[in-house]
């Protein structure tokens, strides 16, 4: 990564890599004097010896391990395919380490004109949507929620303090209102444009990027220059929209990687991933059907919590419905069990609940070895399954209970909805003797 990518937080910021933590500033570029390097004030051959990434590099082709690259250090331990393993893979054909050797000095230094083979921009926070994980940083629909949530005005990101207030016509907006807005700016996007003869892979995020209008110009520019056929463009959206633009210009490039995020069906959709509709997504999964080209790979990522846990077979079932029925999309599901914050973590339920999603699971699983057997992607995603339900039963519980219920119960009670709504009489029951037991709130 620190050879041949280059990386953008949501505020515009040039980071390290999208994997550092820069909560604690570890992994944004710095100025000598503290400032963050940004996107529209610094060029990108400025950053390229940063004397961050020279130390990286000298660091890695020491077989060291860089203390910033710990969250992939941390899942390479417990056998996660880490991003760094799959930035070795996904470049290796064109960027080895060998290569890397080969160019980079005994002081981590890189010739300026190093080819930017890879970049990961996140498009700011402007998002539809307000899911019940997110926060002000990365949806502006949080906004209002997050002043009566946390009892201030102010967040911080990159390092730098944000206040959020209300404009002359009572909506809420952030007090500096460029932090969020490069990317609608020409600067970043004319200094991406000298790099585009290289680009070969490009990640998108946001907010959420299908609605970051000025980004279909670059996908056009890639196209009118024929370099789309050899990029592969990478989203992580909500898909609660689904541009025709898109639609039309995804097809000319060498693959589409649509990770599509999605934690729940029906009502548990619409509650964790407020205000969004389960009819709508599954529309978009029906408009996407008729997708033109073969260069699309659509799969779903779900994040299991202490919200949804309890119900993330029934978006199994649908997945499987769906692939039994002959649809094309999603390829497959990918589950992430819930670490941070803690009280969002599945290990917060009861036992009871969680040993029962295990043998709901279980029997699941039984009862579809034959589908299992005969498609590689159904026997992938019951192995997401099958490892995240084992890790949420076994896992130590959690003492954060309380706290998670006090957080929901505030908020649900800001966009007058109930927690209470996704789960059945007799486990809200169980959570809250719980609660008495422990005699915690
Ligand atoms: S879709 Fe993504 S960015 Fe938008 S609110 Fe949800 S988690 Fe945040």
């Amino acid at each position: 990564m620190p050879w041949v990518s280059l990386s953008v937080t949501n505020s515009g910021n040039f980071r390290s890599c999208c994997q550092v933590s820069t909560a604690d500033g570890q992994g944004l570029l710095k100025s000598e004097r503290g400032t963050n390097l940004h996107c529209e004030e610094n060029e990108v051959k400025d950053i390229r010896n940063h004397s961050l990434l020279k130390r990286m590099r000298t660091d890695l082709l020491a077989g060291k391990k860089f203390p910033a690259c710990k969250t992939c250090w941390d899942q390479e331990t417990y056998g996660v395919y880490s991003k760094r393993l799959g930035e070795i893979d996904r470049m290796g054909p064109i960027f080895d380490e060998l290569d890397a050797r080969r160019i980079t000095q005994e002081d981590g230094e890189i010739s300026e004109d190093t080819p930017i083979y890879a970049i990961d921009i996140r498009f700011g926070n402007n998002c539809n949507l307000a899911c019940r994980m997110c926060w002000p940083g990365d949806s502006t629909l949080w906004y209002s929620d997050f002043v009566q949530l946390r009892n201030t005005n102010k967040f911080t990101i990159d390092e730098v303090s944000v206040e959020i207030e209300k404009n002359p016509s009572n909506k809420w907006q952030l007090s500096d209102k460029k932090l969020f807005s490069w990317h609608n700016e020409s600067r970043f996007w004319n200094q991406l444009e000298s790099h585009a003869k290289t680009l070969r892979h490009i990640y998108m995020a946001g907010g959420e990027p299908l609605i970051a209008e000025k980004h279909y110009n670059f996908l056009q520019l890639l196209i009118d220059r024929s370099i789309a056929p050899l990029v592969t463009l990478e989203y992580a959206t909500n898909f609660t929209v689904l541009p025709e633009k898109a639609i039309a210009l995804w097809p000319h490039f060498k693959l589409v990687n649509l990770g599509i995020s999605i934690d729940g069906t029906s009502k548990v959709n619409d509650y964790v991933r407020y205000p969004s509709k389960w009819d709508n997504v599954l529309k978009n999964f029906d408009k996407l059907e008729s997708y033109p080209s073969d260069n699309l790979v659509c799969y779903v990522n779900s994040t299991l919590s202490a919200l949804n846990a309890h119900k993330c077979l029934d978006l199994l079932k649908w997945y499987l419905e769906r692939k039994k029925s002959g649809r094309r999309y999603p390829k497959n599901i990918c589950a992430h069990t819930v670490v941070s914050p803690p009280k969002l973590s599945p290990l917060v339920l009861p036992h009871e609940i969680r040993s029962r999603l295990l043998s709901d699971f279980q029997s699941l699983q039984k009862s579809e070895e034959a589908a299992q057997e005969s498609d590689r992607d159904i026997l992938y995603s019951f192995e997401q399954y099958e490892s995240n339900t084992t890790m949420i039963a076994s896992g130590d519980p959690s003492p954060l209970l309380p706290e998670f219920l006090k957080e929901t119960t505030k908020l649900d009670k800001i966009r007058e909805e109930s927690w209470k709504n996704l789960f059945s009489k007799e486990d809200v029951d169980l959570i809250e003797s719980h609660l008495m037991s422990d005699a915690q709130i």
